[in-house]
């Protein structure tokens, strides 16, 4: 049978799928990839997600790590941009020590895996709109950890989830950190940060008064199993029930 190439894709780092060549461990498509470092570490001394133990892939054309799983992204100290890093560092640190994760880095490279090498984490918040079409676009926000690793300069980005912080569906744009690590336009310098938090925390409370307003709006009666009842009160003034549940 033959063997895999130990190849990846340049701008995704998904890993080839074509068999390697007879000669190669690499397809003839990604023979230039053979004396890449990072590609044959990937086989040897992989890193793993700190967040959900995936092998991290290598992006060649971006010049860092990722999660396929999650999507979080990993910077060693000479991959990121010191400005980048220094935006990061000033970000408020986020406060439950109890959910430091260890640096991908690190515990790679060392059997002692004992929580030395725990990473400081700070609370990013990144914000972008994303034309849908030509007259409607969907902007998407959330706060979420970047952790950085005081032993080796490393920084990890975590996963930005399923969902943003107004319940959108993330879906294809969860790779935004790969696109435009340190990008303006997603998350940027820290007086942006700050425009960031006041932007999400306006929207969140938005769909919260809108949600209330919408209960205000139902029938206030509640069944013997606890669930509420969920059609509109009667139009008459002062009615706190749908036509069904009316007092008689
Ligand atoms: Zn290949
Ligand atoms: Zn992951
Ligand atoms: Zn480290
Ligand atoms: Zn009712």
């Amino acid at each position: 049978m033959a063997k895999k190439c130990l190849g990846v894709r340049e701008d995704t780092g998904d890993p080839c799928k074509r068999p390697a060549g007879s000669r190669s461990d690499f397809c003839f498509a990604h023979r230039p990839q053979e004396g890449n470092e990072k590609i044959l570490n990937l086989q040897h001394d992989p890193y793993h997600c700190p967040d959900d133990g995936q092998k991290l892939w290598y992006v060649p054309r971006l010049k860092l790590h990722r999660c396929g799983m999650c999507d979080g992204v990993l910077l060693n100290e000479k991959e990121i941009d010191p400005l980048v890093l220094e935006s990061v560092l000033g970000l408020s640190k986020v406060a439950e020590e109890g959910l430091a994760v260890e640096c991908p880095t690190c515990s790679t490279d060392s059997d002692l895996s004992d929580g030395k090498f725990a990473l400081s984490n700070f609370a990013m918040e990144w914000g972008f709109a994303v034309q849908k079409s030509k007259y409607h676009s969907v902007y998407y926000c959330g706060v979420s950890n970047v952790g950085h690793c005081k032993v080796c300069g490393s920084t990890w980005f975590a996963g930005p989830g399923e969902r943003d912080a107004l319940g959108k569906n993330v879906g294809k744009e969860r790779g935004f950190w790969r696109v435009q690590p340190g990008g303006s336009k997603i998350w940027g310098p820290l007086d942006m940060q700050q425009r960031l938090r006041e932007e999400r925390l306006r929207l969140v409370a938005r769909k919260t008064e809108k949600r209330e307003r919408m209960r205000e709006k139902l029938c206030q009666h509640v069944d013997s199993n606890g669930e509420r009842c969920n059609r509109r009160k009667t139009q008459k003034e002062g009615s706190e029930y749908c036509f069904k549940h009316r007092p008689k």
